[in-house]
């Protein structure tokens, strides 16, 4: 590679690693590819016009020496673009750690979020929300917003956010707890699973009444979500999450 041509030429050198290489076509992967370099345009811009959104971004390279999203593309750069999982230990971070991860998840992801509540995790969800609504709750409430549309993950107000490559729900749980490290939080099954309260035990005399008869004959112990009232009990619905939250745990 003659990298005094690549200058004269007004382009700058990307590689993208890992599983970046996802938002490629399948002749820019693993390969460093070229990209006119317009100058005064950010690395952060740069990479977003390649296909890779912003905040799947975990590391930045230039030339051997880490940047961040605002470094100015010159021509000849030589620029290598890392997921999060791999950023190398040398890197600058690119935004401020998370003390607890929170979430905010695209329509048509309704199973994971139950599954994230489940965990424990605070997870925000509706099956009718609009875009401008998700990215603004993600930006304005430092959530990690999670969706399968790429476009909305690059817009700017979106700082913590994935692209969820999986479709089946219980592989996606796996997907996102090996993404963000999660394991369960102190309120693993404490969280309703419908609207993302939390729950608080209840006395079965206080609710007796609304129980089905074998419910009623079998189980003792209740909570009850403080925001819409839904009962849980540890019934089979309860083992089935159970299993299914173990399964989870052990393929992360
Ligand atoms: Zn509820």
């Amino acid at each position: 590679m003659n990298i005094i041509n690549v200058q004269e030429r007004g382009v700058a050198l990307i590689r993208i690693h890992g599983d970046l290489n996802d938002f490629l076509p399948p002749s820019r992967r693993e390969t460093w590819f070229e990209r006119p370099c317009k100058g005064y345009e950010t690395i952060k811009n740069l990479i977003e016009t390649c296909g890779v959104p912003h905040p799947e971004i975990g590391a930045l390279i230039v030339g051997g020496h880490p940047v961040n999203f605002d470094y100015p593309v010159q021509p000849g750069d030589m620029i290598e673009v890392f997921p999060i999982t791999m950023a190398p230990a040398s890197s600058v971070t690119l935004r401020p750690p998370l003390d607890e991860p929170r979430f905010v998840l695209d329509t048509h992801l309704g199973r994971l979020a139950a599954y994230l509540r489940m965990l424990g995790y605070d997870s925000l969800y509706w099956n009718n929300a609009h875009d401008a609504e998700l990215a603004r709750l993600a930006g304005e409430e430092r959530r990690i917003l999670l969706t399968r549309d790429r476009e909305l993950l690059k817009r700017s107000i979106v700082v913590y956010g994935s692209f969820v490559r999986e479709v089946i729900p219980v592989r996606q749980i796996v997907e996102v707890m090996r993404r963000f490290n999660l394991t369960p939080t102190s309120t693993v099954f404490q969280r309703c699973m419908r609207c993302n309260s939390l729950t608080t035990v209840v006395e079965k005399a206080d609710i007796e009444h609304l129980l089905e008869p074998r419910t009623r004959l079998y189980f003792d112990t209740f909570r009850r979500c403080i925001a819409c009232g839904k009962i849980y009990w540890q019934g089979s619905h309860y083992t089935r999450m159970a299993t299914l939250l173990e399964r989870a745990i052990r393929l992360k």
